[in-house]
């Protein structure tokens, strides 16, 4: 019988790539391959990219030239590339590494096994056409055995005059509460004890399923998939991600300070703190209304961890500017801010503009915002010194096999002394001795399940 094929997948980007990357594995798998860690060995490499940033981009370049020699000496060594370039390339990188068998969009991750068929049959295939994302009946390969992702929307109706999300990842696709439901029941039948519910804007899910309520309110929305899927036996934990400041709700807050297993964590990017850049990026809110969505927050979730986006260098943005972004962060005080420079992005509207910001300025100005991310990290760490938080155990300490690690509630990084053998997918009552800006270390106080 001859040997099953070796496959390699590479992930670039977001959390989105990240669940479509184990879903594409778990298709592989289903077709008899065997993962191989060294993708310079594999027979069948995949690299899941990303585009939100020119640097993203240009990394898969790179790796692709090593892979397009090995091609020209073994014509049997299968390439795909799947993702945001190729949504976004599609037969232009066809052109760039002739070598490639498979360029396909985002939209079309399940599909995998029946475009491999039509590569099979000695086909260079591009697929980015726009689809209806059907759900899965091939299993994941998940990375983790104790955390999984847990898609609940595809694609953003939004138009953010920087993003290449709408044009790469296509309009907005829900899927059922059934569906997502189903999946959690089925995660909970093979120990995963926490889902995050993911979506580009998770506030949009619903939009475009049918049901109005009785009020005239949508039926579907993210508050009443967390109320249908909070029971799921079994998970212990449910997280998600990434919120939108101009679909946020009070309603919305609530349920998750009602909802014990809902973790005090929000993901809520601002993007910027002057209402003009707000403007420009299309954002469609205002630093008031963001200052007053955290206040809601804090008001029914009093400890939550608050966490964002910005993007620093705008066209167009001045210092001053730029000075409102630094005080809206200074005023709220974030537990954790992702910040990036402005890149310019083929096809979308603020690329075009002509008040483009030079590196040096783009630089500095993330400079300035990282040392104030740091700061104010170690501030909000420092809250939890002494105190007792439930950590749910992910992994052995890489720089210290002695420790274990996994994540508090409010998403903090913690380490401790234990054996991942025994604690491996455990809540744990942990107490915290050291705080640092981006995590926690601490003694388990006992084996408990919270
Ligand atoms: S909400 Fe805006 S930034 Fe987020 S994915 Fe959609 S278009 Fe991009």
């Amino acid at each position: 019988m001859s040997e099953s094929r070796r496959y390699h997948v590479t992930t670039f980007g977001c959390q989105m790539n990240k669940a479509d990357s184990e879903r594409m594995a778990g298709i592989l798998e289903n077709m008899g391959m065997s993962w191989e860690e060294d993708p310079l060995q594999a027979d069948l490499v995949l690299y899941n990219t990303c585009t939100i940033r020119d640097s993203a981009e240009q990394k898969v370049y790179s790796y692709l030239g090593k892979q397009a020699k090995r091609k020209q000496k073994n014509p049997n060594l299968t390439l795909v590339v799947a993702g945001c370039v190729a949504q976004q390339e599609g037969e232009n990188l066809l052109r760039r590494v002739p070598e490639l068998d498979l360029v396909m969009g985002p939209q079309h991750a399940n599909q995998l096994e029946s475009l491999l068929a039509q590569v099979a049959q000695g086909n260079q295939i591009v697929a980015t056409e726009p689809v209806h994302i059907m759900e899965d009946i091939t299993k994941p390969r998940r990375d983790s055995e104790v955390t999984a992702w847990v898609n609940v929307i595809y694609g953003c109706n939004e138009r953010c005059t920087y993003c290449v999300v709408p044009g790469v990842r296509g309009l907005e696709q829900s899927r059922t509460p059934a569906a997502i439901r189903a999946e959690m029941v089925e995660l909970a039948q093979q120990g995963y004890k926490e889902v995050t519910l993911l979506g580009q804007n998770i506030d949009a899910y619903g939009r475009d399923l049918p049901g109005i309520t009785p009020e005239g309110r949508r039926e579907n929305t993210l508050t009443d998939l967390l109320y249908f899927v909070h029971d799921v036996p079994g998970i212990e934990r449910i997280r998600f991600a990434t919120s939108h400041p101009r679909y946020f709700t009070e309603r919305l807050v609530k349920a998750c300070a009602e909802l014990p297993k809902v973790c005090e964590h929000f993901h809520i990017p601002f993007q910027s703190g002057n209402n003009d850049i707000l403007k420009a990026m299309g954002r469609g809110y205002t630093h008031e209304k963001y200052r007053r969505i955290i206040d809601t927050v804090r008001r029914y979730v009093p400890d939550a961890s608050i966490s964002a986006d910005v993007i620093v260098a705008f066209p167009g943005e001045t210092e001053a500017q730029f000075q409102d972004t630094l005080s809206v962060m200074e005023d709220i005080v974030f537990d954790m801010v992702n910040t990036a420079a402005y890149s310019p992005r083929p096809g979308t509207p603020a690329a075009e503009w002509a008040n483009q910001l030079d590196e040096t300025v783009k630089q500095d100005r993330l400079q300035r915002i990282n040392h104030l991310v740091s700061q104010q990290a170690e501030v909000r760490s420092q809250r939890y010194q002494n105190r007792t938080e439930t950590v749910l155990v992910e992994a052995i300490n890489p720089r210290d096999p002695n420790q274990v690690m996994g994540r508090t509630r409010g998403n903090r990084l913690t380490f401790f002394t234990g054996d991942i053998e025994q604690l491996k997918g455990q809540i744990v009552p942990v107490h915290i001795t050291e705080t640092r800006a981006f995590s926690l270390t601490g003694s388990a106080l006992q084996l408990a399940t919270v």
